[in-house]
């Protein structure tokens, strides 16, 4: 039998103004290449670099959002290595003083709580981006110096759709925590999949196969599709050669997005091949307790605490409550509107269906909600009117469609358009009479006890008053006259 055992590494770019030891500017996605570099950034000779206390703030915060302890010392390291876009021929990293330990995630993998260790998340530089084109490559160092923490997971997960899950949860920590944009399709956030498989044999005894890891995944259904893949390529190797995690050591792989299958990019690479020392130019790093209680302070609601604010305070279930703490944005924007709307379901299901629904495909690009026209005062005013009856719930979708397309308060579109409810028992009786008047063959067969003939009449009431009749009067209504 074959069980996977996977460990993430998550890359979070850090959203400070700055990069972490140069004043370059930090938030420079899209600009035109190599335009926000430095000699400390483009690594000349004689660069000295300044940490930014900033970085470390932030990387102090996702740590304890994590639920990670922060030692007293942190210090700077030197990794070792040459790459195109790794101007100095070393990564400025944090080696065996990282800034965060011993950490904790739980998440949902739909109905079920899950929880996986951190092992650390350390600061360190970015590296700048190549692309490879017909005729070369091209490397922009715009990012290069940018800060990251390095996200290190336990090998506590065992199947594809709880790593995706547990790298959603990362994602959402920092987001809210407000240390970064994780941004995926900008490259904000990366993941590096350790993968091996425990064997257990015919006579119950177990060993653990070689490890995989491929680098640089940007999407959570790849971390999926790279479980998928590599568990079954781990399994035919081993009962092809039998070698185990002692005998053949790590394996990197890359992940081709395209035709959905690893390559191997390098084997059997060490601490011991990167020669790390500590920075010559950097000194350790006292964190003290006053920082951290002063940081722990400004620590946000995170999301599952959220999620479960939800469900006791404004009655959810916990999927609902789930749906809307993931983005600490979309449960901001859900309090405000509940707290105007008095019904917080109906203000969820507005948001996770209708609203979810135009923020995807507006123009074919997803928005943001806070990005949304319709703001979540208007939203919950227009639920608001429901309550109070002045509209129906179908007139409603029309009321959100024109506060999407062309904004203006529910109030006033609901006036201009004289789309409020009737509410009027008089004029409802009028025309319930009318519609008796004309169908006394329905009439008859409900009098007859054909119950399911009374949706007619209903409908037709509805229609005569372009559908702004108060339903429920109307049905009590035609209830009284008919019998
Ligand atoms: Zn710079
Ligand atoms: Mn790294």
């Amino acid at each position: 039998m074959f069980r996977p055992i996977i460990g993430l590494e998550i890359h979070a770019q850090l959203s400070t103004k700055t990069k972490l030891f140069c004043g370059c500017d930090n938030m420079a996605w899209g600009s035109e290449p190599n335009v926000h570099t430095c000699p400390v950034c483009l690594g000349c000779p004689g660069q000295l670099p300044v940490i930014n206390s900033g970085v470390i703030d932030k990387g102090i915060l996702l740590g304890l959002a994590l639920g990670c302890e922060i030692p007293e010392v942190c210090r700077f390291d030197r990794k070792n290595y040459f790459y195109p876009d790794n101007p100095s021929g070393y990564q400025i990293t944090q080696f065996d003083h990282p800034v965060a330990i011993n950490g904790e995630v739980s998440f949902f993998v739909g109905d079920e709580k899950h929880s996986v260790r951190i092992n650390r998340s350390h600061l360190e530089n970015d590296a700048g981006k190549l692309s490879h084109v017909s005729d070369g490559s091209l490397v922009d160092w715009n990012r290069a110096g940018t800060p990251l923490a390095e996200i290190v997971s336990e090998p506590d997960m065992h199947s594809g759709p709880e790593a995706r899950a547990y790298a959603q949860a990362v994602r959402s920590i920092v987001r809210s925590s407000g240390s970064g944009h994780a941004n995926l399709e900008r490259g904000e956030m990366r993941f590096d999949v350790n993968i091996s498989l425990e064997v257990t044999k015919n006579d119950g005894s177990t060993v653990i196969t070689p490890i995989t890891e491929v680098k640089n995944i940007n999407s959570f259904a790849a971390i999926e599709e790279v479980v998928t893949y590599e568990s079954a390529v781990l399994e035919k190797e081993y009962l092809a050669t039998g070698l185990t995690m002692e005998t053949a050591g790590k394996t990197t792989k890359g992940w081709n997005a395209d035709s959905k299958s690893t390559y191997v990019m390098r084997s059997k690479e060490n601490a011991a091949d990167y020669r790390y020392f500590p920075e010559p130019d950097l000194p350790p790093i006292h964190v003290s307790r006053e920082r951290v209680e002063e940081i722990t302070s400004q620590l946000p609601e995170l999301p599952l605490v959220r999620a479960d604010r939800f469900v006791s305070e404004f009655n959810l279930n916990l999927e609902q409550a789930l749906s809307l703490t993931e983005e600490s944005s979309v449960a901001d924007y859900f309090e405000d509107a509940a707290k105007i709307s008095n019904n917080p379901i109906s203000t969820c299901n507005w948001i996770t269906t209708s609203l979810f629904a135009k923020l995807s495909d507006r123009d074919g690009k997803a928005l943001e909600i806070t990005e949304s026209p319709i703001s979540s005062q208007q939203l919950g005013e227009m639920i608001a009117l429901i309550e109070s009856g002045d509209i129906s719930g179908k007139i409603a979708k029309d009321v959100f469609d024109v506060m999407w397309n062309e904004g203006g308060s529910p109030q006033s579109i609901v006036e201009e358009k004289g789309w409020k409810q009737v509410s009027d028992a008089g004029a409802i009786e009028a025309v319930c009479q009318e519609v008796i008047d004309e169908n006394q063959s329905i009439v008859e067969e409900i009098r007859g006890g054909k119950d399911r003939a009374f949706g007619a009449l209903v409908g037709q009431v509805m229609k005569k008053t372009s559908g702004q009749a108060n339903p429920g009067m109307v049905n009590e209504i035609l209830k009284k006259l008919i019998s």
